[in-house]
């Protein structure tokens, strides 16, 4: 008799699998848009997300002004050819401005900033004069309006400047400072809570007995969120026992808009944790045709919205970047801009069947030439942490691939500073 088996995690077909980007779909498809802003001066703003458009108030430069140390003149005094001389009637400076007009046959001394004097609107840069006690000596090789930063050339008044949904960088900040704006409005930062289970799990300081293992899962995913910026409510270990679980999950729900577990949601393990979601929740499980980290669970527990992530430590982080971070950044409102998937040639040689998505573990390099190349760091088990740590990037392997050739080009996902 043949024994009839459902498919395990050794396999890499499996029909009851949902595809990468079906499962990617459903989750965004099942978070909303947090409501809630918050004003708060631009410098605590830094990597949050604004809620507002910032339209400027002002011309940037807000006066028409001197982009170099030299003279300033009226074009009309240039000589079309050989030289002419000028009268120097005083000085500009960068914050304290000539008072007077330039006048034909005068000009002004001026330093790079200091705003263009009336009548002038050119600028000889001093090395191209001769100078000679209260006058210049010019010639004709400077054109109409050279030297001369415009008023509002870089911004003019009324601009869009930043739109709703970017995720502020230092640039930004320092940008909206140039318009002299104080405060902005931001999104309100998610709360997330999470919680590691599992009966083998230590916490730090415990002692490690009977193949116990210190939890690590609950640190990516604190490393991870703290990136991302959201509040964090970090809830230990919980053991896979029922009534801890419930109670943990109700206090999540209560507490939190988002809940990130991890562990028990394998084949076997799952039962637990289903029999408590189906009396809290609205949870589907589902095996995603990715590798690592195939189980998945996602939907509501109360109000919150829940992930049940894998346990192994790999598929914890894999599952987090591809399926977590999306939703929380929908949530939020951040839009799109800055996930960038790039080819690069592969110098390792990548074994992979068909049947999954994979994301293997790579560092990104370049060669003598300036190319993009990438190699795998070492075994690529989901319970092997140190091929994270040492990778700076995803190598994403299509459903279909058979593996990779030295040689060959791959799609490769950069962390950019979240994992
Ligand atoms: P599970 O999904 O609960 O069956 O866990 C899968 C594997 O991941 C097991 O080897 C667990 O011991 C391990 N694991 C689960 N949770 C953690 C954690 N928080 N830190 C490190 N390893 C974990
Ligand atoms: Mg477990």
């Amino acid at each position: 008799m043949k024994i009839e088996k459902d498919p395990s995690c050794r396999d890499d077909f499996d029909p009851k699998s949902l595809s990468a980007d079906a499962a990617l779909e459903q989750i965004k498809a099942g978070v909303n848009r947090v409501k809630g802003i918050e004003k708060i001066a631009i410098r605590e703003a830094l990597n949050r997300i604004l809620a507002e458009d910032i339209r400027s108030r002002i011309n940037v430069p807000s006066g028409t002004n001197s982009a170099m140390d030299g003279y300033a003149v009226n074009s009309a005094d240039i000589p079309s050819d050989g030289t002419a001389g000028l009268n120097v009637l005083g000085t500009a400076w960068a914050g304290k401005p000539f008072a007077g007009t330039v006048t034909p046959g005068n000009c002004v001394r001026i330093m790079t900033g200091a705003i263009m004097p009336d009548g002038a609107d050119t600028v000889i840069i001093q090395e191209d004069v001769q100078a000679d006690g209260s006058g210049i000596r010019i010639d004709g090789s400077t054109r109409k309006g050279d030297n001369v930063r415009q008023a509002g050339e870089d911004i003019a008044a009324g601009d869009l400047i930043l739109t709703a949904g970017r995720r502020l960088n230092p640039a930004d900040i320092g940008l909206i400072a140039s318009l002299g704006i104080a405060e902005v409005s931001v999104v309100r930062r998610l709360r997330v809570a999470f919680f590691s289970t599992g009966d083998e799990l230590r916490s730090i300081g415990e002692a490690l007995n009977d193949g116990a293992i210190y939890d690590s899962n609950r640190y990516t995913l604190y490393g991870m969120l703290e990136r991302m910026g959201t509040d964090i409510i970090d809830m230990g270990v919980i053991k896979d026992d029922l009534e801890a679980l419930e109670e943990a999950f109700a206090i999540a729900a209560a507490n939190a808009d988002v809940l990130i577990t991890s562990g028990g949601v394998s084949v076997g393990e799952a039962d637990y944790i289903k029999e408590i979601l189906a009396k809290l929740g609205k949870v589907d499980f589902w095996k995603v045709a990715i590798k690592p980290g195939r189980p998945l669970a996602f939907g509501h527990v109360g109000d919150a919205v829940f992930f049940g992530l894998p346990g192994n430590p790999v598929s914890v982080m894999v599952t987090f970047y591809e399926f977590v971070q999306p939703a929380l950044r929908k949530m939020i409102g951040e839009d799109d801009a800055g996930v960038l998937t790039l080819k690069a040639r592969c110098d390792s040689r990548l074994k992979k069947r068909p049947g999954r998505v994979e994301y293997q573990r790579g560092i990104l390099q370049q060669d003598e030439d300036g190319n993009l190349v990438v190699v795998k760091t070492g075994a690529q088990g989901s319970g092997i942490l140190t091929s994270m740590s040492q990778a700076n990037c995803f190598i994403i392997l299509a459903i279909d691939s058979e593996g990779v050739e030295p040689g060959m080009y791959v799609d490769i996902q950069p962390f950019s500073g979240l994992v």
